[in-house]
């Protein structure tokens, strides 16, 4: 009988493994697509950013040409004030070189503003492209990694169900396979629980004192009086050795 139980513990520690592979291919594949993300939110804000800043430099480039060519205006108008006959025309013409005057202070101040904005969205660019490098450098160090292991993970679980299967085969008792199964499936992938301080350590229900004698003896199979889980108590490290597999096969 203590091989039996010993099996069944066995084969629980398989399934134990198998249900950590399977929240890995939860987990994974999650991961991975967060690193792909990272990559493509962050370029995105380094492409708006810049399309904001070329923005502002385009429309710099506008004003220094329309300052050019107010100077320009002004330069011709002075020109043309030697020329000029009545006092009226003159007048005209020097209220217009002092308008393209005020036009030019008013561009300058709005070109200044222009340029802190400029240097500030410079600064947020440089921030940007850091965050993008960073991204970009988790998605190389990890993607080739995770993907191998998200493509290992259905192999592994196969390679530890035969191994499980190995073991219920060497049990011979289709009763308590068949019980190890359906407890597997609708406990949350532990048919085996523990005598854990006395409570079971599947649902916590305590254990009555008769049954944990009983359970010292380790000479019947036990469920769980709550959950039913096959229930025993825990076996130390080395009790549940591989190379004692062959032998629990013929228990
Ligand atoms: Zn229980």
């Amino acid at each position: 009988m203590i091989e039996k139980l010993k099996t069944l513990a066995r084969m629980q520690k398989f399934d134990d493994e198998i249900g950590r592979c399977r929240e890995l291919q939860k987990v994974l594949p999650k991961q991975l697509h967060t690193l792909i993300q990272d990559v493509e939110q962050a370029s995105a804000k380094v492409q708006e950013t810049q399309n904001v800043k070329d923005g502002i430099l385009k429309r710099q480039k506008d004003m220094e040409g329309e300052i050019k060519h107010n100077n320009e205006l002004k330069l011709k108008y002075g020109n043309q004030l030697a020329d000029i006959k009545t006092n009226k025309e003159y007048k005209a013409l020097n209220a217009e070189i002092s308008n393209l005057t005020q036009k030019n202070s008013d561009i300058e101040s709005s070109l200044i503003e222009l340029m802190e904005t400029e240097a500030e969205i410079s600064r947020q660019l440089a921030a940007y492209n850091a965050e993008l490098s960073a991204a970009e450098k988790r998605k190389s160090d990890k993607e080739d990694d995770l993907r191998q292991q998200i493509d290992a993970l259905d192999g592994k679980i196969e390679e530890l169900r035969k191994q499980r299967t190995q073991l219920a085969l060497g049990l011979k008792n289709d009763v308590l396979v068949k019980q190890y199964g359906t407890l597997i499936k609708n406990k949350n992938n532990q048919a085996v629980a523990f005598n854990h301080n006395g409570a079971c350590s599947g649902c916590g229900f305590i254990i009555r004192p008769q049954i944990r004698i009983e359970l010292e003896q380790r000479k019947k199979i036990h469920n769980c009086e709550s959950c039913g889980r096959l229930l025993m108590n825990k076996f130390q490290n080395g009790e549940l050795n591989p190379q004692e597999v062959s032998e629990s096969a013929e228990a």
